[in-house]
């Protein structure tokens, strides 16, 4: 093999990190080009170690690769943004550390998905740059899911296909107060079908309209949603079962998050109606 074939360059975000034999780290890798690389860092808990810096959680950059027998090894690493906003708040370096567990777990060894690196990438900006990190937590809950292919039903029930919204005689859609979500039917319900359904959540039609502006609009603008405290967790229970279900595991990064509030199921109080 040449040289050429055994040495790789690939754009990069670091998910995570540890230690690996005597000194060295495994770390996960998510490259746009390549997918998620496990490759090993070699050296890099000596004092001064230089790739060590390049190599902080969460920083993206362009990274060297020499290929291995077992793991991939990294040569060096060029940092394009260390996302410096992540270390300076106690919240967003959390909410960060919850992203990088679920691409961790969502990613398979390379598989590459541009689209779920931009996603990520996008979504580390913004709380870097200090947006709320619930909504842009949901932002990427949402997308993530819809990408990794269960897009959610948000249009028509998911389990008699009638419209949730009707039209008005201009054309406006009228939305009942109350809706259903159910993760194994893969998303909203119509209010005749939510009795029906076993394990069935009743749900503001609030959520199901921002959960449509979520993946439809990007994270732009997620601030000036005029959005309730209660819709704000009712949408992170919803899409937090949703993706779980979906991942067939519980993400451990959620106790953790519910620290703050989010997600938090028992702050819902039942009967209490959801106002936008
Ligand atoms: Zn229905």
């Amino acid at each position: 093999m040449t040289d050429e074939a055994r040495e790789y360059r690939a754009t990069a975000l670091v998910l995570r990190g540890r230690e690996y034999g005597e000194g060295h780290r495994l770390i996960s890798l998510f490259t746009r080009e390549e997918g998620k690389v496990s490759a090993v860092a070699k050296g890099i808990t000596r004092p001064r170690a230089r790739l060590a810096a390049a190599l902080q959680h969460f920083t993206l950059g362009e990274v060297e690769l020499a290929r291995g027998r077992r793991y991939d090894v990294i040569t060096g690493m060029r940092v394009h943004n260390p996302f410096y906003g992540l270390r300076r708040s106690v919240e967003a370096f959390a909410y960060a550390s919850y992203f990088a567990e679920l691409f961790d777990e969502s990613l398979e060894e390379r598989q590459p998905h541009p689209a779920l690196f931009d996603l990520l990438v996008d979504a580390l900006k913004s709380l870097s740059d200090g947006h709320a990190p619930d909504l842009t937590a949901r932002y990427v809950e949402i997308n993530l899911i819809a990408m990794l292919g269960y897009h959610p039903h948000l249009v028509q029930c998911a389990h008699c296909g009638t419209p949730l919204a009707t039209r008005d005689a201009e054309g406006r859609a009228q939305w009942p107060t109350w809706l259903g979500f159910s993760a194994a039917q893969g998303g909203a319900l119509c209010p005749t079908c939510l009795p029906t359904v076993p394990g069935a959540r009743r749900i503001a039609a609030g959520t199901v309209q921002v959960a449509q502006r979520l993946l439809a609009k990007g994270s732009e603008g997620l601030e000036s949603l005029p959005l309730s405290d209660r819709l704000r967790r009712e949408i992170a229970v919803t899409f937090r079962d949703y993706l779980e279900y979906r991942l067939e595991r519980r993400l451990l990064s959620t106790r953790f998050l519910r620290d703050w509030g989010d997600a938090d199921e028992t702050a819902l109080v039942a009967g209490e109606p959801a106002t936008r």
